[in-house]
C-alpha cells in the first residue's frame, strides 16, 4: 500500500504522449516546467539531464540530451 508521486497520473496528456514517442530531439512541450538540471559526464560522452514536470497531467519527465542521452523516460 505505497504510492509513488512519480507516478500518480498513469494518463499522460496528448502532449506527453508526443514525448513517449520522440528522441533527444524532441523539445519540451509548452506545458513542461523545468525543475532541475544535471550535467552527467559518462566515457561515451556527456549525459546532460534535464527534469520537468507538466502542469497539464502532473507527469514527471526526465530528458536526456548530450551526445549519449536517451531522450525522454
Ligand atoms: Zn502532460
Amino acid at each position: 500500500m505505497s504510492e509513488n508521486n512519480n507516478q500518480a497520473n498513469p494518463n499522460p496528456c496528448n502532449d506527453c504522449e508526443v514525448l513517449e514517442k520522440g528522441n533527444r530531439h524532441t523539445p519540451p512541450h509548452q506545458f513542461l516546467t523545468r525543475t532541475e538540471f544535471k550535467a552527467v559526464p559518462s566515457q561515451f560522452g556527456n549525459v546532460d539531464e534535464h527534469y520537468y514536470k507538466c502542469s497539464k497531467c502532473g507527469k514527471s519527465w526526465l530528458h536526456e540530451t548530450g551526445s549519449y542521452g536517451q531522450g525522454w523516460k
